[in-house]
């Protein structure tokens, strides 16, 4: 995390959050509340954010402003006013970073500004003890600052202790509150305080960060590559930057592309399984949509980030469907353009419930299992019209129908002997099947190869006999060869 660390803004205007530093301005620049509360997701920034607030109330280039106002104000109207003037502008709320105040707390070798890990400090005796030396004024700084994080870790003792010194805090004090559950902070404790929301980074607001990131580094890195690595930061600048780190590890120094992220995030996997999904679903094979999503969970991918490739190439689809060309090449999608409505408009349901899913994949299953039964009860209709025509149809070489029956089996058996072949068999098809031969297809040499070696083939034949009940060869072909 060296990224996060050397690249924590240092000012409220680099903060990248707007919101944020509209929020911030204000409560500033005029007689500073006492005790602040920050809320909010990991990786967002909280503690970066404390330390700034810390800065701007104890920056000397303050003190030197208030003292000028002061004074004028003592000449024009003879009197002097309270011990902080509110500040002319954003440019004196910001801290100045360079001197002796400002310098020790990002160091953090500042005697009054004081961080304290509430998870390990959570009981009534840590807090007694502060609530004492509070009392004491600071060493050199105009406010003594507590950062407590993880405040929610108190115990309720310890909170109560702590209530009675924001009841009536000493003047040059100072508390700064940070929490990823909020809900578990006492309300008596939240309305004493100027409660901050920290939200989830907008794509822009990371892309922002990682160029303050990239232009410090001199990092030579495709512009697109930002967009990218912020789509798989899930909204945490934290995580951000340490993906941008881990590229940079990996890059060796050559220029970081698309291709290069591609690689190391195996985005190329994932559009084989969104290719392979979609097939899936045009099939209505709702059993093997699914497992499809088992693989991808298997593989660590994100499924945010699935789904959002899942949803592009279907836009894509539709787009070729009525006929407007695209940048991407797809192959041309066999799905009517209602079909593809449909999905897009289950797989952006899914997207949008995502957030509140218990089970990350869940949303995406639910979206596959309705589509399922839209699809089977459209298929019922229509076997009920054709009457009983798919049953006189030769069982193994006849309808699509039969062969995914067939080749379902296939993969089912497989699975009780070797995991990791019936997936690879998951993304190949069967070409053709007669009471000798199996032809699989695939479209990938990795594919064929793995297929190919004498124990997949040995599983395979055995497999294909125990159905047919005759000895059977299996061939595997790469598609349009
Ligand atoms: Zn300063």
């Amino acid at each position: 995390m060296v990224y996060y660390r050397k690249y924590r803004p240092q000012k409220i205007e680099e903060l990248d959050s707007k919101d944020l530093r509209e929020r911030l301005y204000p409560v500033l620049s005029s007689s500073v509340a006492h005790a602040f509360l920050f809320t909010g997701p990991k990786g967002l920034g909280k503690t970066s954010t404390a330390r700034i607030v810390a800065k701007a109330v104890n920056c000397e280039k303050r003190f030197a402003i208030n003292k000028e106002q002061k004074t004028k104000n003592k000449e024009q109207k003879g009197k002097i006013l309270g011990s902080e003037l509110k500040v002319k502008s954003v440019e004196d709320i910001e801290p100045c970073n360079e001197c002796a105040q400002c310098i020790s707390i990002t160091n953090g070798s500042s005697l009054d500004v004081l961080e304290i890990d509430g998870a390990s400090n959570r009981g009534i005796e840590e807090i007694r003890d502060l609530r004492e030396k509070i009392k004491l004024l600071p060493v050199s700084a105009k406010k003594k600052v507590y950062i407590i994080d993880e405040v929610h870790m108190l115990t309720t003792d310890a909170f109560n202790a702590l209530l009675k010194t924001l009841e009536e805090p000493p003047v040059h004090a100072m508390f700064i509150f940070c929490t990823t559950e909020a809900h578990k902070v006492p309300g008596t404790i939240v309305s004493r305080c100027f409660h901050v929301q920290f939200h989830i980074a907008t794509d822009e607001e990371l892309i922002s960060s990682f160029h303050r990131i990239g232009k410090g580094e001199k990092l030579s890195i495709d512009e697109e590559v930002f967009g990218e690595v912020a789509k798989l930061s899930d909204g945490s600048f934290r995580e951000g930057a340490k993906i941008l780190e881990e590229l940079v590890l990996v890059s060796g120094g050559e220029k970081i592309t698309k291709e290069l992220l591609e690689e190391k995030y195996q985005v190329a996997s994932i559009k084989y399984y969104v290719e392979n999904i979609v097939s899936h679903l045009k099939n209505k094979d709702t059993k093997f949509a699914l497992s499809t999503v088992e693989d991808v969970i298997e593989k660590g991918t994100d499924i945010k980030y699935f789904l959002e490739q899942l949803i592009s190439k279907l836009h894509v689809d539709l787009l070729m469907q009525v006929g407007v060309e695209t940048e991407t090449r797809n192959k041309k999608q066999e799905m009517s353009i209602e079909d593809i409505k449909r999905l897009v408009e289950l797989f952006s349901k899914a997207h949008q419930e995502l957030r509140y899913a218990v089970l990350p994949q869940l949303p995406l299953e639910l979206a596959i299992i309705e589509w399922g039964i839209e699809k089977n009860n459209q298929l019922s209709v229509l076997s009920s019209q054709l009457s009983d025509n798919s049953q006189s149809v030769n069982q193994l070489t006849g309808k699509p129908k039969t062969d995914n029956r067939i080749w379902g089996q296939l993969i089912d058996k497989v699975k009780t002997h070797n995991h990791s072949l019936a997936g690879v068999l998951r993304g190949c098809s069967l070409k053709s099947f007669s009471d000798s031969e199996l032809v699989i297809e695939t479209s990938f040499q990795f594919h064929k190869e793995k297929l190919s070696e004498e124990k997949a083939v040995r599983v395979l034949e055995q497999v294909a006999s125990e159905i047919t009940g005759n000895p059977v060869k299996v061939l595997i072909e790469l598609k349009g060869k």
